[in-house]
């Protein structure tokens, strides 16, 4: 459904950054990806990896420097206008902060019609009803409608975003780190609307998060995220119960384990083997338990481990 090809995104650093002699730098280096109709793909990383830039450019937010984003085979970046929007209807994003996401001046039925009528997609008595009818779907009731943002709590505010999000039922939902800003039991209610919503409208979502047990739970594929590569994908027991990129198994074996007997080794970088300033091409090097001489011939190339899962890294022995 959607592909992403060599999906590049650089930044102009502020002028205090150029003594390190460097003026830009790239959010998301060569990313390639695709989603498939329906599924949970999962991006990892930590924060600054380009989790959120490579989720702002795919729905639009952000413009790539270059690469290409093909939905249902058709490149955004080469359609006419009236069929962007139609694209962009078909691809909404829930942000991290349900406070900063919704207009305080508006109800929440003005909030939830406002997509409708930007869309044509009926007259007022029409979006009404659509509007009474998501805000059940996602747990609130027909008089919250009539209520403001600040009357609600995170949670609740969340669930509303949510509702925006799918009313104009879209094919693809990214969901950018939109449960972190909750609270652990608010955070299990939403993530389970999610998954009860998927299976209902059968969309896809691109859930972007730091949360490795969050994405255990609800992702069919994971992607990981280093400095703006994306370092490893695949089905999502290939990445936690066999990790094979460095990183990866960094991120792995810090998830604390419930068995207190059970001691992980954790392979932290900070290696030092290698300066920052090596010539050597992968991001992850200055980090890297594994870094040998092969590595200074690092290729932005994947390799495939198993089947469908694939690792950008150059040491065949990982
Ligand atoms: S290419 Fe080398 S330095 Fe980079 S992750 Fe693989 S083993 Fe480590």
């Amino acid at each position: 459904m959607l592909k992403v090809n060599n999906l590049t995104k650089v930044f102009s650093l502020e002028k205090n950054n150029l003594s390190k002699g460097q003026n830009s730098f790239k959010a998301v280096n060569d990313v390639c990806l695709n989603i498939k109709e329906g599924e949970i793909f999962s991006i990892v990383g930590e924060s600054g990896s380009g989790k959120s830039t490579l989720g702002k450019m795919i729905v639009g937010l952000l413009k790539p420097d270059s690469g290409e984003i093909l939905y249902e085979g058709k490149n955004i970046g080469h359609i006419s206008r009236k069929e962007v929007k139609k694209i962009r209807e078909s691809v909404q994003i829930v942000f991290q902060d349900p406070y900063a996401s919704l207009n305080p001046k508006m109800t929440i039925e003005k909030i939830l019609m406002e997509p409708l009528t930007v869309h044509k997609r009926g007259d007022k008595t029409y979006c009404r009803k659509k509007a009474e009818e998501i805000i059940q779907t996602v747990g609130l009731t027909k008089e919250d409608l009539k209520r403001y943002p600040h009357e609600f709590s995170g949670g609740q505010r969340q669930r509303i975003c949510i509702a925006r999000a799918i009313i104009l039922e879209p094919k693809l939902v990214v969901c950018d780190e939109a449960v972190s800003a909750l609270d652990v039991l608010v955070q299990t209610q939403i993530i389970n609307l999610l998954k009860e919503l998927q299976e209902k409208y059968h969309m896809a979502y691109m859930f972007i998060s730091h949360d490795l047990a969050v994405v255990r739970y609800i992702s069919d594929r994971i992607g990981v995220m280093y400095a703006g590569e994306l370092v490893e994908y695949g089905e999502k027991q290939q990445i936690f119960e066999n990790p094979r990129h460095p990183y990866t198994k960094l991120l792995i074996s810090s998830i604390p384990s419930t068995n207190p007997e059970e001691k992980k080794e954790v392979e932290d970088g900070n290696a030092n083997k290698i300066s920052n300033d090596s010539k050597c091409d992968c991001p992850f090097a200055p980090r890297c338990e594994k870094f040998s001489e092969c590595c200074m011939e690092y290729q932005h190339r994947y390799i495939e481990v198993e089947p469908n899962h694939f690792v950008m890294c150059c040491n065949k022995h990982l």
